[in-house]
């Protein structure tokens, strides 16, 4: 978990701010990423053919690309890990509390 969060502090700060794009190349970027993923997922229901040796690694891949990139962005507004951290609690409690109310009825 160390790893993580180590990771996710580089793109947020080193690394995404020497990142040369544009933040409007970033958003393009992130777009192009949340496809490949999308891509991923029909490919591992066998919905899509994609030449890729491991169907279950590439969705993890580009998951990760996704998260970069977003990141990445975050970097350009000069959010650190804590403001993740507390909107990530914000909105995992709110999508607990939807699986909670699906779940009641
Ligand atoms: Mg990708």
């Amino acid at each position: 978990m160390e790893a993580l969060i180590d990771s996710m502090q580089r793109a947020l700060h080193d690394l995404g701010e020497r990142e040369p794009k544009s933040l409007m190349e970033l958003q393009v970027k992130l777009s192009e990423e949340v496809g490949e993923l999308a891509a991923a997922v029909l490919h591992s229901q066998g919905l899509k053919k994609l030449n890729v040796p491991n169907a279950k690694d590439h969705v993890l891949e580009e998951a990760c690309d996704v998260m970069i990139m977003s990141l990445s962005i975050l970097s350009r507004f000069d959010f650190d890990l804590e403001d993740v951290e507390a909107m990530m609690q914000k909105k995992m409690g709110k999508w607990e509390r939807q699986i909670e109310e699906s779940e009641r009825q």
